[in-house]
């Protein structure tokens, strides 16, 4: 179902605080974490991206929007690399992470995993694990051993994820045994345990109830003060209350890509006012 196109005044006013800093993502002359040239990708004969070029700024929230099957998670998969991870797609273009060719010779994508990491719609924590090795996983596939230093990271990632008051007395329970939205959150601990310099998150929330959902958009503001993020949502109230800036994708291309304010509220092409107004979803 379309989501409604009217933006609650308490996320505008959230957003426009954001916009206000003097260290907002909006700032022209910061570097760009991504460069994003002419990308186009395809799964098998069908084409899912068409050309898609974009600059993402750092410590800033990117929302990407547009309805279902305009190539959003694709989109996502690219600053990764996840995509190679699907039998018979092919990119063309150019993806610049930090200046440096994501692509190019002698790049190892899972080194690039670690530095841009994700967050999936379903929380995913390893099943047999409890929450603490949930967390520090990553560290000891590294080949951190030290355990002063593992158990520094693992309260300071469940700490930034807003979640270790909740679980400091249940460290060695299932990570499983938690509620929906704490496996969220033990996720998100999961994926900054390991210093990535940039979130992917895709619907992030969109399987967890409203309450769930607030601490994540919560904890998705307090990151982006030292991270990165791009988020895909399907639902514009949380693309506005969370993010800095909004790209509309829509049929695998990018329609329009402006502050978070300024699209929602003035939009320069017209498939964007028709998508934000509910005419289409
Ligand atoms: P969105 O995230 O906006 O819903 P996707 O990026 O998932 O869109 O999909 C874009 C297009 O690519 C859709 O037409 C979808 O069917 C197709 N697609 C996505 N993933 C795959 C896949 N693994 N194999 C084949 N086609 C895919």
């Amino acid at each position: 179902m379309m989501e409604g196109s009217v933006i609650p005044e308490t996320a505008m006013r959230s957003s426009e605080q954001i916009l206000e800093k003097p260290e907002s993502a909006i700032v022209e002359t910061e570097k760009p974490v991504f460069e994003v040239k002419d990308v186009s990708l395809w799964y098998g004969d069908k084409q899912a991206i068409k050309n898609v070029t974009i600059d993402l700024l750092p410590k800033a929230v990117t929302a990407i929007i547009g309805p279902s099957g305009c190539g959003k998670s694709t989109f996502l998969r690219c600053l990764n690399r996840m995509h190679e991870l699907i039998p018979r797609t092919r990119m063309t273009g150019q993806v610049l992470f930090r200046g440096q060719d994501l692509y190019g010779a002698g790049i190892d994508p899972t080194v690039i995993r670690r530095r841009v990491g994700m967050i999936f719609q379903k929380s995913n924590p390893f099943p047999t694990m409890s929450i603490a090795d949930n967390v520090i996983v990553g560290l000891k596939l590294n080949g951190v051993r030290n355990r002063r230093v593992l158990n520094e990271r693992l309260e300071k990632s469940l700490r930034m994820a807003a979640l270790w008051d909740e679980v400091k007395n249940d460290l060695d329970k299932p990570g499983v045994s938690l509620s929906g939205g704490q496996q969220q959150r033990l996720c998100i601990a999961r994926a900054i345990a390991v210093e990535p310099e940039v979130v992917l998150m895709d619907e992030p929330a969109s399987a967890l109830d409203p309450i769930a959902t607030m601490k994540i958009e919560e904890l998705i503001r307090q990151l982006s003060s030292d991270y990165t993020i791009v988020i895909v949502t399907h639902n514009m109230q949380q693309a506005s209350r969370v993010s800095d800036v909004t790209a509309f994708f829509y049929m695998g291309q990018l329609i329009e890509f402006d502050e978070t304010r300024r699209l929602f509220t003035n939009p320069k092409e017209k498939q964007t006012e028709d998508y934000i107004t509910g005419r289409f979803g």
